[in-house]
């Protein structure tokens, strides 16, 4: 029992340390600094186990205050906190990684057990259709998915889904596969993601052993690919994939390839290919409506011990809108919590459980805004700011709005680019390299940046 409390607080602390700084910081150093970290509880004390010692030193200076502020709620008093960096493998197993010699214990099992060209890959038996909830957004994908998996090879080949991430392309592509794998014991399909594809051919090229790689995908008689777009600006695998794919094609194999965009839109992808992607039928899944989220939300919770109310999924439905996979971490963390200090999940609790989502999105930042913000501090007409004039004292403002908005804003480029007079997209890229270059040059900039971020953020 007390293992248990120790584990769920460590959970939940670990869920709410990595969420707070995942919307604190820019992506990258999330990805460098927090993510990586362990979470720990023995007794009143939180053990954070970094990998290495470089890291170790970035959160005691950066961020250890921040991390024992959101630790103090989860122990009955302050937490003694203890540093640790993560146990790295004996010499002698890391030899087969040589060219790496500090990879952790872990990964060298996990490298070292990958042969060559050993890629069919296990179904994940828990997405099937089943358990795929549908509604507007996805209504064509699924139906497009039924039919291919009940009679593969024979209508749309391939079929092609593509959609935003979390929107429950891989769990299509899965049941899919299950599907056919139920109706049909003897048929041999493999489930790939796309990047484990190009290892496949990279460990191909480097062993000598394309033939056996060839073999292996022109015998299946059904290939599920995820996250296409992986292999932008990938030329060899590129062509290695375009003879698999008409070579499975030709012979009236079923292929399924997911992607997160549309076809034509993918960039670094060669033409030939991409044409031979929309030769059999593209469809999106979007991002699924209020009720949907409500539908899905009640789905997931009834496989629990304790169901929401539709009240409670109306609510986190209400607050939650990205995508299926963040709707599932809100309902997890809502029902570690309800464990945790054993109460009913009710509204309340559902607020209390998802107070710094809740906080996050309260103090989003908007671009008006920003660009309000910083013509202010720069002294500029709105006007000017958003004018097509080229003046440094007006372009360089302009830029820092433009790099402030990429980073605080959820927005895409294009979208950028249309709210600071119609710009193109390229622009606003540019405008956030040049930006991101002169901060580390230039002192001045580097400050009136981290000023105005800091206003921003409030
Ligand atoms: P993607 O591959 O598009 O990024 P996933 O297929 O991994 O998204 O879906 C994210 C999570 O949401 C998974 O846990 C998946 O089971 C769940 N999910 C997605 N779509 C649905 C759906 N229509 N019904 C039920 N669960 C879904
Ligand atoms: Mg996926």
């Amino acid at each position: 029992m007390l293992l248990q409390s120790a584990f769920m607080s460590a959970h939940g602390l670990s869920g709410s340390c990595q969420q707070f700084f995942k919307e604190l910081l820019p992506l990258q150093q999330y990805n460098s600094w927090i993510k990586p970290l362990v979470f720990e509880v023995d007794g009143n004390r939180l053990i954070l186990t970094a990998p290495n010692s470089f890291t170790l030193r970035i959160i005691q200076e950066r961020f250890l205050s921040e991390i024992s502020k959101r630790a103090a709620p989860f122990f009955q008093a302050p937490p003694e906190i203890e540093l640790r960096i993560e146990k790295r493998a004996p010499q002698k197993q890391t030899l087969k990684n040589d060219n790496d010699p500090i990879l952790p214990k872990k990964e060298v099992s996990i490298a070292a057990s990958i042969k060559p060209t050993k890629i069919i890959n296990k179904l994940n038996a828990q997405l099937t259709f089943e358990t795929f909830v549908t509604g507007k957004a996805n209504q064509l994908a699924h139906a497009a998915g039924l039919q291919v998996a009940e009679t593969p090879g024979m209508t749309y080949n391939p079929l092609f889904i593509y959609g935003g991430v979390g929107l429950g392309k891989t769990h299509l592509l899965q049941s899919i596969g299950n599907l056919v794998a139920k109706e049909n014991p003897q048929a041999k399909i493999s489930y790939i993601h796309a990047t484990n594809y190009i290892s496949g051919v990279v460990k191909a090229f480097q062993t000598k052993n394309f033939d056996e790689f060839k073999q292996h995908y022109n015998s299946l008689d059904l290939l599920l690919i995820d996250d296409i777009q992986f292999i932008a600006d990938k030329p060899g695998t590129q062509q290695e994939f375009f003879y698999t794919l008409n070579s499975l094609i030709d012979t009236h194999k079923q292929v399924v390839i997911t992607c997160d965009t549309f076809p034509k839109e993918i960039t670094g992808i060669e033409p030939r290919l991409t044409s031979r992607f929309t030769c059999g039928l593209t469809v999106a899944i979007e991002p699924p409506g209020l009720e949907m989220r409500v539908a899905i939300l009640l789905q997931k919770s009834a496989q629990s011990s304790a169901p929401i109310s539709e009240d409670v999924a109306f609510f986190i439905a209400k607050h939650v809108r990205s995508n299926i996979r963040e709707l599932e971490g809100a309902l997890n963390r809502i029902e570690a919590y309800a464990r945790f200090h054993k109460r009913p999940i009710t509204i309340e609790l559902a607020k209390e459980a998802l107070r710094d989502l809740l906080a996050a999105q309260n103090k989003q930042v908007t671009i008006e805004n920003i660009q309000k913000t910083v013509a202010d501090f720069y002294r500029l007409k709105m006007v000017d700011l958003l004018s097509k004039k080229r003046t440094r004292a007006i372009a360089r403002p302009r830029q820092i709005a433009m790099s402030l908005a990429r980073e605080l804003t959820q927005l895409s480029l294009p979208e950028i680019g249309n709210a600071f007079g119609g710009r193109d997209h390229t622009t606003v890229l540019h405008a956030c390299k040049t930006i991101e270059s002169l901060r580390n040059t230039d002192n001045v900039i580097e400050a009136d940046f981290n000023l105005l971020h800091q206003t921003l953020r409030g």
